[in-house]
């Protein structure tokens, strides 16, 4: 029986060291080979010099080292990058690089869609495609870092930060995105801090805590509501994992986590979530449960719209009261500046297409034709607010 080659992208150090051992090599082989991977960019093992003929020759049966295809490279004129990479089956992914002052930021995708279903935003639209492997989310690292590297001409590292903003929900892949988070925070790997890696998720509250204790990385949680009914309806994962089992889940995830804060993501969408006895009511619960541990600031992000959404992005003005009510009662508040706007790389807006196979985009419509009385129920003053 033929084995099947496995793309070294996806082993972090442990299994690569198993992988060696069976070909008889000791672990300091598969360090070098974990370097020369993740720190040199090398794909071809006839490159590898320090390793021996017979193991380069071992390891081309049984291993290879590649991305998905790169579909598109656009640039921005602000810096910001952005690549799609086709994963095959009709389905494409996007990372996307944001250069700044002091620290250069990539944003990586963790699956093809997405099956939360949030209600802003486009991935959700198209619905759940499939979990990406752990080599297909390290590919974008590799890929961007050594892309970058060459261009610079340099043989320092560029990316300092990864966040996982990009597509899908990186707490429903959990499986592929530990292996992932580990080479990203090895030192023979990538080396980034722990502090330096940021896993957003929408809420999923059994994954928060199992992240606590297999690999704690920065964690930035998308809130988007002060209270369940609007959340249940932004945010379809909120009715399994409502507000107070999320915030108990945070609390408990700050004694491990690398940071003694944690984000949370607010998307602003006008008439629906910034108002600002919305925003007094956000003040509430982070003073509640901030007497029982937790610790936070807010990202305000502008709402990217797209066609079909029926949201509309909230005025500069809303956003400054809402951040000025916030930042009055002590909480450390930012507003997400748009990236990329030019190259549709903002959050929200990373568009490779998706092959819809679980239908969510159909089944988000119906849901709306057939339960009318459900999102008047949701948002009703809200609503009208949004019309006066
Ligand atoms: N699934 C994870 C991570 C990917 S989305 C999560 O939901 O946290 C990354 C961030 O972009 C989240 O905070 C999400 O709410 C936000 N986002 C999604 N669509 C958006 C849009 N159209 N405009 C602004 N922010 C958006
Ligand atoms: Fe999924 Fe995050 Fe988009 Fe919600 S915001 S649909 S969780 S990618």
């Amino acid at each position: 029986m033929s084995i099947v080659p496995v793309n070294l992208l996806g082993l972090e150090l442990d299994a690569l060291v198993a992988l060696c051992e069976e070909l008889g090599e000791k672990r300091f082989r598969a360090v070098q080979l974990f370097r020369w991977v993740h720190q040199r960019g090398v794909s071809d093992f006839g490159q590898m010099t320090d390793l021996a003929k017979s193991f380069r020759a071992k390891l081309a049966e049984r291993a290879y080292v590649a991305t998905a295809a790169i579909t598109h490279q656009h640039e921005s004129r602000d810096g910001t990058i952005k690549w799609l990479f086709d994963v095959g089956g009709g389905d494409a992914i996007e990372a996307v690089f944001i250069p700044e002052e002091g620290r250069n930021t990539l944003c990586v995708s963790s699956q093809a869609g997405c099956a939360v279903g949030c209600r802003f935003c486009f991935t959700g639209h198209q619905g759940f495609s499939r979990n990406l492997s752990s080599a297909e989310i390290v590919g974008q690292l590799w890929y961007a870092e050594h892309f970058l590297r060459k261009r610079l001409g340099g043989a320092e590292r560029v990316i300092s930060n990864v966040v996982f903003m990009g597509m899908g929900e990186p707490l429903q892949n959990y499986r592929n995105l530990v292996p992932a988070l580990r080479i990203l925070l090895d030192d023979h790997g990538y080396g980034l801090s722990r502090r330096r890696v940021t896993v957003s998720t929408s809420g999923v509250v059994p994954m928060i805590d199992r992240l606590a204790q297999d690999c704690p990385v920065a964690l930035a949680v998308s809130l988007h509501a002060p209270d369940d009914t609007l959340r249940d309806y932004l945010v379809p994962l909120n009715r399994k994992h409502p507000i107070d089992e999320l915030l108990r889940s945070c609390i408990q995830y700050l004694q491990y986590a690398p940071r003694d804060f944690l984000t949370f993501e607010y998307c602003m969408l006008d008439g629906v979530n910034d108002l600002p006895q919305q925003a007094r009511a956000l003040v509430e619960l982070v003073r509640a449960y901030g007497m029982q541990g937790l610790r936070c600031k807010f990202n305000l992000i502008p709402f990217n719209p797209f066609p079909g959404s029926g949201l509309i992005r909230s005025t500069d003005e809303n956003i400054r009261a809402f951040a000025q009510i916030l930042a009055d009662a002590g909480i450390v508040t930012t507003v997400r500046k748009t990236r990329g706007d030019d190259i549709e790389a903002a959050c929200g807006q990373l568009a490779g297409s998706v092959q819809d196979h679980t239908h969510v985009a159909e089944r988000v419509k119906q849901q709306r034709a057939m339960a009318p009385e459900r999102s008047a129920r949701a948002l009703p003053t809200i609503e009208h607010e949004a019309l006066t």
